[in-house]
């Protein structure tokens, strides 16, 4: 059995069901229920949580890819360009997951990620410590206010450059050592390439979170 946003299945049949009433027509899958099964359900599907982003909604159009155009699911993402899926694909994903409940509820790719954002821990506190020893005084980056008195933890170490953002590291790292999905990512070797590419930068806490809000849309 598989539980989707509070919904019970216990074959793939009606599973498959469920999902071809959901995409009859445009609206139905508007429906706040609805969103949030959809959502809940692509999120289990390799070829959408390997793109390794949030999945910001699904909506239903025809896919214009195909020779007969017929109405599939698309898959919004934040920093990320959307994707089709069929649901017979989606449906077996999501019923060949076992312990379907505890995936959903921390996807494969988020643990990954957490697990390289740790690892590389030890770089980002040296550029830390480095960069009280030489700031004089110790500055945002983007806004120049100083830091030197602000609480230790509103001083933010910040990923930068053009294409080395964190995410960016893990997908150059993902794709010179050939893996297929950033799963297979060893976290030790990863820490070894990061040091030698990562670029960072001090950032007071408001404006790390302005970039990261930004860096979203
Ligand atoms: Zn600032």
């Amino acid at each position: 059995m598989v539980t989707i946003a509070d919904e019970h299945f216990d074959t793939q049949k009606q599973l498959l069901a469920r999902l071809r009433l959901l995409i009859k027509n445009k609206t139905d899958i508007l429906k706040p229920r609805n969103q949030v099964f959809a959502v809940d359900i692509v999120q289990r599907y390799n070829k959408v949580y390997e793109i390794g982003k949030e999945v910001k909604r699904v909506y239903v159009d025809v896919n214009r890819a195909t020779v007969f155009p017929e109405l599939c699911m698309h898959v919004v993402f934040i920093g990320a360009a959307t994707i089709t899926v069929a649901i017979r694909n989606v449906a077996r994903a999501a019923m060949s997951l076992k312990d379907a409940g505890t995936v959903s509820a921390r996807r494969p790719i988020d643990t990954k990620l957490e697990e390289l954002r740790t690892i590389v821990q030890p770089d980002i506190q040296a550029f830390k410590k480095r960069a009280y020893e030489i700031g004089s005084p110790l500055c945002c980056t983007f806004c120049k206010r100083d830091l030197t008195d602000e609480k230790r933890e509103q001083v933010h170490v910040d990923h930068c450059g053009v294409n080395t953002e964190f995410r960016h590291l893990v997908e150059r790292f993902r794709n010179q050592e050939n893996l297929t999905t950033i799963l297979d990512i060893g976290a030790e070797s990863f820490n070894t390439f990061h040091s030698t590419v990562a670029q960072l930068q001090i950032l007071c806490a408001p404006c790390n979170m302005k970039k990261k809000r930004s860096d979203q849309v």
